[in-house]
């Protein structure tokens, strides 16, 4: 395959001026990214200040119009944005990774566009009357992970644009090129200002959550940076939307066609090689159907291409980081030395790469051991063996996260009325991770609060305002 790079250049700087991003399959250097100062953020947010007001006065019919003019032109730039994306992040061009996140960017630039969020009248009675109206808030600080870093970023700057916000982002250390590239298509259509990426580290994070001139902190990252957050919103009182990590469960319920849900049981743990927040990352599954789970899981584990993203063909690719690779096996590790069955995988990949590691599934493992108890974003399911339904949802249940959860069951109403008791931002039945751009996602518990998408995603980046009269 031929590598364009005029993205790329675009965003990289010289040797020896930034840091040097590797390739997550080869680790060879493919750029390097600017690495910027509090200064730079503090100028960048002021510039944010000021370039709102007239952003906010073009109205929403004129935003609308631009932000359909970036989705065109994301569009018509989605193989070269894919392929860089791929070589950072590491998940392969073909099946549900690089191209499919692309695409996904510019959908979900156009459907806030499309969305409408007109004033609500709370109280009638008579000639009194009261409306909420909803505002811009002002600037938006967006702070992201490295899984899936320019549909995340698309998450937090569209919806905060289109409501007259202005935005300054930071993507993670890991992938700073990536949204460097999205942003550069961007700002190609939007007022100077109006959205700056910051390449920094977590110390320009940690400056972003302290800012006192952000009205809004949009993060989507791990628990425990969520938790720095929210004390460091106690001095600006900036509001947050906080999408942080999940340990997922799902059940699977006797009598399950076990053929029926394989394809989406197995993307709902790997898609993304399993780095992936609202993925599979327990699976409990009853007795009567157990072993023919463990076998299709671990069949289709085995088979599936796994290699270098630019790779026609490959689906899985490699952990992104060498952090999140220790992570991975280190909870492998644990499961066989507690004498967890490794039904296929287990072990790294060398030959593919330094940072890939086999589709791994775990049977014969009970709670208490790490791969259930932690997350291991990766691609690595634990497969926990129930015979009463009480006890599999008290154990779902148990987990301190609740971001997404899963019911798997022929009968699609005994598997609902388990989903009510599920505690979790979404439960799906029969799948398990799909997201659409008008149906709100967010997590309870500590896999944090508010939500993205559709009317909420939009009353999440405004400020509502009570005329009453
Ligand atoms: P992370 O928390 O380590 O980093 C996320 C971002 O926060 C990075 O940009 C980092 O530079 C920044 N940061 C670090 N310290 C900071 C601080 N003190 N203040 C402000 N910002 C700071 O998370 P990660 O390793 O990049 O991502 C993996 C985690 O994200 C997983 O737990 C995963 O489940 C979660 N995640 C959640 C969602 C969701 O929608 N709920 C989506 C993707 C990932």
């Amino acid at each position: 395959m031929t590598v364009t790079t005029s993205l790329l250049d675009a965003v990289t700087v010289d040797e020896g001026q930034g840091r040097a991003i590797p390739d997550a399959a080869t680790r060879e250097t493919i750029g390097y990214a600017p690495v910027h100062s509090v200064a730079d953020l503090d100028a960048a947010i002021a510039a944010a200040r000021a370039a709102q007001p007239a952003w906010n006065a073009l109205g929403h019919a004129e935003r609308s119009r631009i932000l359909h003019a970036i989705a065109d032109d994301l569009e018509a730039n989605a193989e070269e944005l894919a392929v860089l994306l791929s070589r950072e992040q590491g998940k392969p061009l073909d099946g549900p990774n690089a191209r499919f996140e692309v695409g996904a960017c510019a959908v979900w630039t156009r459907v806030p566009a499309d969305t409408e969020l007109e004033p609500e009248v709370v109280f009638e009675d008579g000639p009194a009357r009261a409306e909420i109206h909803y505002d811009a808030l002002g600037v938006v600080g967006a702070i992201g992970p490295w899984n899936w870093p320019m549909m995340i970023a698309v998450w937090q700057i569209a919806p905060s644009l289109r409501m007259g916000n202005t935005v300054v982002v930071k993507p993670s250390e890991y992938t700073p090129l990536s949204v460097l590239a999205l942003v550069e298509i961007y700002n190609r259509h939007l007022p100077a200002g109006v959205l700056t990426a910051i390449s920094g580290d977590r110390e320009v994070g940690a400056a972003i959550a302290a800012h006192p001139d952000l009205d809004k902190i949009m993060f989507t990252g791990s628990t425990a940076t969520g938790r720095r957050i929210v004390e460091a919103s106690a001095h600006n009182l900036a509001r947050l939307t906080l999408e942080l990590g999940g340990n997922d469960a799902g059940i699977v319920l006797p009598g399950t066609d076990v053929a029926a849900i394989a394809e989406n049981l197995f993307w709902g743990c790997f898609i993304n090689t399993g780095q992936t927040c609202a993925a599979l990352k327990r699976l409990y599954v009853h007795d009567s159907v157990y072993d023919e789970v463990v076998d299709t899981l671990a069949g289709m584990a085995a088979q599936m291409p796994m290699g270098r993203g630019l790779d026609a063909g490959n689906v899985l690719g490699p952990l992104q980081n060498e952090k999140q690779f220790d992570i991975v096996r280190d909870l492998v590790d644990d499961a066989r030395a507690r004498g967890a069955r490794i039904v296929t995988g287990g072990s790294a990949a060398p030959e593919l790469g330094p940072l890939f590691y086999r589709a791994t599934v775990v049977a014969d493992i009970e709670d208490g051991a790490r791969l259930v108890d932690e997350e291991q974003f990766g691609p690595a399911i634990p497969v926990i063996r129930y015979t009463d339904l009480d006890d599999a949802v008290a154990r779902a249940n148990a987990s301190e996260q609740g971001l997404g959860a899963s019911v798997w069951s022929a009968d699609v109403d005994a598997a609902v009325e388990v989903a009510k008791r599920l505690q979790a931002g979404t439960v799906w039945i029969n799948g398990h991770g799909g997201l659409n751009p008008v149906v709100p996602f967010g997590g309870i518990k500590a896999s944090g609060y508010g939500m993205e998408f559709g009317v909420q995603g939009l009353k999440a980046v405004a400020a509502p305002k009570v005329i009453s009269r």
